[in-house]
């Protein structure tokens, strides 16, 4: 529990590529420390960086909702085109016996991108306006362990899958959905690289 470190252990850091244990020191706005040993980048000083990556998730969330608010694929059946969004394209790869890539569709390219999005937009927001909960370091932890199953490659390969597997009936559509999922790529790609993770428990344990 971060309330019964005592002042000594408080500020000690291990160096996440070689572990050597080091003493944190205050930083000057834009400065790095670097690991004696390694040289690897312990923690950075990017002054404003939570407000940065707040304001970009935020800006994701919307493109998030609105691309899958929108069709992004057509699906012909019995000679009827019908334009249906992701979430109805997991459901056509489910009724055509795919359920292991339907479900596969549905993890990566909607439950893991979601709950990462809107997990740490609500974090950085509880932080930003101040309203401190004890879940927070626990829930940003489940955002750290479900990372490698929403990331932008992952879920870029979702779609594809979707839509390679849905060839034969489907087709690509390309609007609002299409173009939102090509702008949250990028957002949110930019949102990840302002991310200060180092800064954020900084805020979540020493704030309090
Ligand atoms: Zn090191």
């Amino acid at each position: 529990m971060p309330s019964t470190l005592s002042p000594s252990t408080a500020k000690l850091i291990a160096c996440p590529e070689c572990d050597l244990l080091q003493r944190e020191i205050p930083l000057p706005p834009g400065g790095a420390a670097i690991c004696p040993r390694c040289e690897a980048v312990l923690y950075r000083n990017t002054p404003g960086s939570l407000d940065r990556t707040l304001a970009l998730l935020l800006a994701s969330v919307i493109l998030f909702v609105l691309a899958n608010a929108f069709p992004i694929v057509g699906i012909e059946s019995r000679g009827n085109r019908n334009a249906t969004t992701l979430f109805g394209a997991v459901l056509t790869l489910w009724d055509e016996d795919m359920p292991i890539v339907a479900g596969l569709v549905f993890f990566t390219t909607i439950f893991a991108p979601a709950f990462e999005l809107f997990a740490l937009t609500a974090i950085l927001a509880a932080i930003r306006w101040g309203l401190r909960s004890r879940p927070l370091p626990r829930v940003f932890r489940l955002v750290l362990a479900a990372r490698p199953w929403s990331m932008v490659e992952v879920f870029m390969l979702g779609v594809l899958v979707a839509v390679v597997k849905l060839s034969h009936l489907a087709h690509i559509t390309p609007g609002i959905a299409l173009w939102s999922y090509g702008a949250l790529i990028a957002i949110f790609a930019a949102a990840m690289s302002t991310f200060n993770a180092h800064e954020l428990w900084e805020r979540l344990t020493f704030d309090r």
